[in-house]
Formats: C-alpha cells, sequence, structure tokens
C-alpha cells in the first residue's frame, strides 16, 4: 500500500500540487526505497504513505481531503449540523458565564407566529446559552 504512489508517478504528476516541493517548486521524485519523495534542490522529503493517502482519498472522500488541507468543511457533520443549521451571527454582548465579547445569535420561530421569536445566544467560547423572547 505504501507503494502506491509511486507505481503510477506518471499519471498522478501531471495534476496534484503536492507532487512538487513547496521549497523551490520542483516535482518531487518518488523513492520507494525510502518510502518518500524527495526534493532534489531542498531535500524536502515527504512519506509516500502520506501522499498515496492524499491522492486516493481526494478523489474518494473530501472529508479526509479538506481535513488533509485543513479547509472549512462546506456541509457540517451531523453531529454539528443539529446546532448550525440555523442561520448564526455574532452581536457585541458579552458572555455572562466567561466574559467573552460577541455572543453567537440565532431566532427560532417557536409554535405559530403569533408566539413571537426567541432569540437565542451562545457564547462561542464556552458554550453557554441563553435565550429571550421578543
Ligand atoms: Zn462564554
Amino acid at each position: 500500500m505504501s507503494a502506491r504512489a509511486a507505481d503510477q508517478p506518471s499519471t498522478s504528476a501531471s495534476s496534484k500540487d503536492w507532487m512538487f516541493c513547496p521549497i523551490s517548486g520542483y516535482m518531487l521524485e518518488l523513492d520507494p526505497v525510502r518510502g518518500v519523495a524527495h526534493c532534489p534542490m531542498t531535500g524536502y522529503s515527504k512519506s509516500l504513505q502520506e501522499l498515496s493517502s492524499i491522492r486516493i482519498e481526494s478523489t474518494t472522500n473530501m472529508e479526509e481531503y479538506r481535513r488533509q488541507f485543513n479547509l472549512e468543511p462546506l456541509v457540517k457533520d451531523d453531529s454539528e449540523m443539529q446546532e448550525t443549521e440555523r442561520v448564526r451571527a455574532t452581536v457585541d454582548e458579552k458572555c455572562p458565564q466567561c466574559g467573552h465579547q460577541g455572543m453567537e445569535f440565532y431566532t427560532m420561530q417557536l409554535r405559530s407566529a403569533d408566539e413571537g421569536q426567541t432569540v437565542f445566544y451562545e457564547c462561542p467560547d464556552c458554550r453557554y446559552k441563553y435565550s429571550t423572547n421578543t
């Protein structure tokens, strides 16, 4: 498995920036013996295991790809979804619990429209929540 990226260096090298040294911009040379891809100019090296997992995951598993490159997920996973599906904004309120400046807030219509809105505030720091009715 670790030698996977070395099997087809020509096809994988064409479109993937990770094949290039971030320092010199030279294409990394695959060295399956040492299990690394290294730059002949700077000596920069990456493990082939890491490279092969990026290549595979980038086409089949966006979650893994994002984690690898620290990208903000386009869609939150299910556990976060419940909390973030409502549109949030930040208001200049102080958290009553930890004193953090800036509370997230969102509104939610409860039951019928007649009963008005409830505004929920949540501290992004300590997750303290409270609500007020409008
Ligand atoms: Zn707080």
